[in-house]
C-alpha cells in the first residue's frame, strides 16, 4: 500500500524540518507522531520510552487518548509492546488483539484498532523504546513502511541519547540507557578501578541522519565500501600493517561479508529511502546488533561480532575518524573497554591515567592479561556484550578481585567501592613493608619469590616488591613491540638495560617464545591448523638457528662479567634441550674468540610446559643448570584446552589432582638431581595456588610484581608441613572430584592463612 503523502523520502524531508524546529522536547515528539501516521495513513502513532526500571512509558501519541502520555507504563515483556523491547524485533499484525502477547490498557482506548506494526527504537544493540502505529483496519505494513519507521525510531534513539528528552522525564535519570548494569566476567589482574569509559574502538555517532541528496549518499556509500575493501586486502595480503590483536581469521571473515551482495544491498536500500550513508549503516548494524545480542550459539555470535566489525570500518572510512581511540586525549581515571586488544595496544595507552581494562574477550592467560598484570592495571575479561552496554564517558568500576564491571553504578556502590579502593590502598602499604621480610614460612621454611618481567618498565618493580631475582624475562615482548626484528646491537642494548637495571640481582632470561598467537607482525605469518600444536618457541629457534644464535649472543655479550641465566621454551624432549646446548655452547666460544668479556657464569635451563617430557624428568634435570615449569602452558596441553579460547580455558581447574601429580613429579625429579625449580606460570601468582605449590615441594616460584605481596603475606601465615599432610591426603582419595579448590580453601580460612 502507497502511502498518501509520498512515501519515505517525504516523510524524511519533513522529519528534518520538525528535528531542526527550535521547540521543546515534547512539543517534537508530538510532531513526530502526527507526521508518522499522516504519512503512513494510520489513525495511530505512539513512542514508548525504557526506562531505567524496565517499565514503557507512553512519551507521545497521535490517535490515542492523549491523557494516557506519560500515565501508562507497560511492564518489561508485557502486551505487544513490551515484546517488541525484549526481542529488539519489528511486529507487523493485521489483527493485535489475536495476538496472545496482547494486553489491553483502558485509559489509553486502543480496543477499537486491529492492524499494528511496532519497531524497537534501537542504539549500539540496545533497546530505548518501542514506536507503534495502528490502524482500525485490518492491514499489513508494507516492506517500506517498516523501514520508514525504523528510520524515525532512530530519530527518536538519538533524542534520547542525546539528553533532549531528560527535560520531560519523571526522575533525571530515568532512561534504560541511564542504567546501573553489572556484567560479570573473570578476574584478570587485581585492584579496584573507579574511572570514566574509554572505548578503544569508539563507536561513530551518526548525527547527520537524513540525506539532502540522495545520489551523492549513494555514491559516497559506494565509495567507501570500495575503499574499505581495498583496505581489508591490502591487511589480509600484508600482514605486517595488521594492528596488533588483528588476527587473520577475523579479517578473512570481514573481507567475506564486505563482498557479501546482500549486506550491500540492505545498505542501498536504507540509503534510497532518505539516510545519510553513515546512517544506512548504523541501521543495518543496529539490525546485526540487536541479533548478537539475544544469541547463545558462539559459532553465531562471532559471525554476527564480524559483521559488527565491518561496518564499524565502514563508519569510520564514511566519517574519517580514527579507528582507535587517540591516547593522547584519554581522561585521567580511563577505564579501557575493549573487545579484545593485543599487548601492544595496551601499551601505547598511557599508564598514568589508566584506573583499569574491562575485555570482552580476553581471558586471564592471554598476553594483554600478562602486560595489565606488569602494568598493574585492575583487569577483567570475558565481560559478555560489554562494548554494546557501555557508552563512552559513563562511570564504571571494574573489580579485578571478583571480576564484577559495574556500569552507571548507583550512588551506594559507589560509595562501597571508594571505601573498597582505599581499603586495597591501605593494604598495599601493608605489602610494601613486607618488602624487606624473608618469605618464611611458620615452621622456617625459606621461599624464594622472584618476579615475572618481559619489558624495561617491568624491572623497577623488582627493587620495591623485593624480589629476588627476574624468575622470567619473557623477551618477546619486546619483539612483540617492535617495528621489525630488531638487530644483534639493539637487542644487545635492550639485554644490557636490563642488566642495569637490576643492579646486583640476578635475571633468566627466555629465548623467543614466539608462535601460536606471539605473532611478530613483521614476520610473515604462515597458515596453521593449530597454531598452538604448531612451529613455535624452541621449534623455531632450533629450525632457523641464525635467530636463536643471535639472541644468545646478544645475551652473553649484555652479560660480560656477570652470571648470566638462560632458558628455552617448549622444550619437548632431552634432544631438543641438548641442541639449545650446543648452540648456547658455541656463542660462549665465539665470544671468548673474538676478545669480547664473557659471563662470569652461563647456565642453561629448559622450561617444563609440554607434557611430553614429564617422561623424560630425571633425564632433563641432570642436563640442565635450572627448571622452570611454564605452567599456563603446562596445563592447556595436558588438558587439552586452549589458554587463550574463552569457550573451554575456565573448563578445568589447575587445582585438580592430575595438574598437583604432574607437577609434583616435576619437583621431585628437581629434588633427586639437586636442581632448582622455579614455577613460573601464572598460578604461582595466586596464593591458594601458590598454597598447594608449596605442599607439593615447589620452593622457588616466580610471579608479577603484583603477587609477591599477597603470595608472601600468606607464605608468613602457613604451617608448611600441615599443608603437605593436608594436600598429600587430598591427593591419596580417588574420588574424582574435578578440583581441590575448596578443600583447600577450607584448609586456609580454617587458619586464618590469607588466599
Ligand atoms: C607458561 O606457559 O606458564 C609460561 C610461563 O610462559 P608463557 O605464559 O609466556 O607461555
Ligand atoms: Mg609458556
Amino acid at each position: 500500500m502507497r502511502s498518501a503523502l509520498g512515501g519515505p523520502r517525504l516523510l524524511l524531508r519533513r522529519l528534518r524540518e520538525v528535528m531542526a524546529e527550535p521547540v521543546s522536547a515534547q512539543a517534537r515528539l508530538d510532531k513526530i507522531v502526527v507526521l508518522i501516521a499522516s504519512n503512513m495513513v494510520a489513525e495511530v502513532c505512539s513512542v514508548y520510552v525504557l526506562r531505567a526500571d524496565q517499565g514503557l512509558e507512553l512519551y507521545a501519541t497521535e490517535g490515542l487518548n492523549r491523557e494516557a502520555v506519560h500515565l501508562t507504563t507497560m511492564h518489561a515483556g508485557e502486551g505487544l509492546v513490551g515484546l517488541i523491547a525484549k526481542n529488539a524485533e519489528p511486529l507487523n499484525l493485521s489483527e493485535a488483539q489475536e495476538h496472545p502477547s496482547f494486553s489491553y490498557k483502558p485509559e489509553t482506548g486502543e480496543e477499537i484498532y486491529h492492524s499494528f506494526l511496532g519497531v524497537p527504537i534501537l542504539r549500539g544493540g540496545n533497546t530505548l523504546g518501542v514506536l507503534v502505529v495502528q490502524n482500525r483496519v485490518r492491514r499489513i505494513y508494507s516492506e517500506e513502511e517498516i523501514e520508514a519507521l525504523q528510520t524515525t525510531a532512530m530519530l527518536v534513539a538519538e533524542m534520547i541519547a542525546s539528553g533532549e528528552l531528560r527535560s520531560i522525564a519523571k526522575t533525571p535519570e530515568s532512561f534504560a540507557l541511564d542504567r546501573p548494569v553489572v556484567v560479570k566476567g573473570a578476574p584478570m589482574c587485581e585492584g579496584v578501578g573507579l574511572g570514566y569509559a574509554v572505548l578503544h574502538e569508539p563507536r561513530v555517532v551518526v548525527k547527520q541522519l537524513i540525506a539532502e541528496d540522495i545520489a551523492a549518499e549513494v555514491q559516497r556509500l559506494d565509495a567507501a565500501i570500495e575503499a574499505m575493501r581495498v583496505s581489508i586486502d591490502e591487511l589480509v595480503a600484508h600482514g605486517d600493517r595488521m594492528g596488533a590483536g588483528e588476527h587473520r581469521e577475523v579479517l578473512e571473515a570481514v573481507r567475506i561479508f564486505a563482498n557479501d551482495r546482500g549486506w550491500v544491498r540492505r545498505l542501498h536500500e536504507a540509503v534510497l529511502s532518505g539516510l545519510t550513508a553513515e546512517a544506512a549503516v548504523e541501521r543495518v548494524q543496529n539490525d546485526a546488533r540487536a541479533k548478537l545480542q539475544r544469541q547463545t550459539d558462539p559459532y553465531l555470535r562471532d559471525r554476527l561480532h564480524d559483521l559488527d566489525d565491518l561496518a564499524n570500518r565502514l563508519l569510520h572510512q564514511l566519517t574519517g575518524q580514527s579507528y582507535v581511540a587517540d591516547r593522547e586525549s584519554i581522561p585521567e581515571n580511563a577505564i579501557l573497554i575493549a573487545r579484545n586488544m593485543g599487548p601492544a595496544a595496551l601499551l601505547d595507552y598511557d599508564r598514568s591515567r589508566l584506573r583499569g581494562l574491562v575485555l570482552e574477550e580476553g581471558g586471564p592467560a592471554s598476553h594483554v592479561g600478562i602486560v595489565a598484570r606488569a602494568l598493574g592495571v585492575a583487569t577483567v575479561g570475558l565481560a559478555a556484550n560489554v562494548t554494546d552496554l557501555v557508552e563512552a564517558g559513563d562511570a564504571v568500576i571494574v573489580d579485578g578481585v571478583t571480576g564484577d564491571v559495574h556500569i552507571r553504578p548507583p550512588p551506594d556502590v559507589q560509595t562501597a567501592y571508594g571505601e573498597k579502593a582505599r581499603l586495597r590502598a591501605r593494604r598495599m602499604e601493608q605489602y610494601a613493608k613486607l618488602r624487606d621480610v624473608a618469605a618464611v614460612t611458620k615452621d622456617g621454611v625459606e621461599i624464594a619469590l622472584h618476579m615475572n618481567a618481559g619489558l624495561i618498565v617491568d624491572v623497577p618493580h623488582l627493587h620495591e616488591t623485593g624480589a629476588r631475582s627476574i624468575g622470567l624475562f619473557r623477551t618477546e615482548l619486546q619483539f612483540m613491540l617492535a617495528p621489525r626484528f630488531p638487530r644483534m646491537n639493539e637487542q644487545f642494548l635492550l639485554y644490557k638495560a636490563v642488566f642495569d637495571a637490576v643492579q646486583d640481582r640476578p635475571v633468566t632470561f627466555r629465548t623467543l617464545d614466539i608462535g601460536s598467537d606471539k605473532i611478530l607482525p613483521y614476520m610473515a605469518t604462515i597458515d596453521e591448523e593449530n597454531p598452538a600444536l604448531g612451529w613455535r618457541a624452541i621449534r623455531i629457534g632450533l629450525d632457523r638457528p641464525g635467530l636463536l644464535r643471535m639472541q644468545i649472543r646478544a645475551m652473553l655479550k649484555a652479560a660480560g662479567g656477570r652470571d648470566v641465566r638462560i632458558m628455552f621454551p617448549m622444550i619437548a624432549n632431552v634432544a631438543e634441550f641438548e641442541a639449545a646446548k650446543t648452540i648456547a655452547h658455541r656463542e660462549l666460544a665465539h665470544l671468548e674468540r673474538h676478545g669480547h668479556r664473557p659471563p662470569t657464569n652461563m647456565q642453561l635451563g629448559a622450561m617444563v610446559e609440554v607434557p611430553s617430557l614429564l617422561w623424560e624428568l630425571d633425564a632433563i634435570a641432570a642436563r640442565a643448570d635450572f627448571l622452570s615449569v611454564g605452567s599456563n602452558d603446562l596445563v592447556q596441553y595436558m588438558y587439552a584446552a586452549d589458554r587463550d579460547n574463552t569457550r573451554v580455558s575456565k573448563r578445568y581447574d589447575t587445582l585438580s589432582t592430575p595438574v598437583m601429580r604432574a607437577l609434583e613429579r616435576i619437583a621431585a625429579a628437581g629434588k633427586r638431581a639437586g636442581k632448582t625449580v622455579t614455577l613460573c606460570g601464572e598460578m604461582g601468582g595466586r596464593p591458594l595456588e601458590a598454597l598447594a605449590l608449596l605442599a607439593l615441594g615447589y620452593r622457588s616460584l616466580s610471579m608479577s610484581p603484583s603477587s609477591i605481596g599477597p603470595v608472601k603475606a600468606m607464605i608468613l601465615a602457613v604451617n608448611l608441613e600441615e599443608a603437605e599432610v593436608f594436600l598429600a591426603s587430598l591427593l591419596a582419595k580417588e574420588d574424582g572430584a574435578p578440583s581441590l579448590r575448596e578443600n583447600l580453601r577450607e584448609f586456609a580460612a580454617a587458619r586464618d592463612i590469607p588466599v
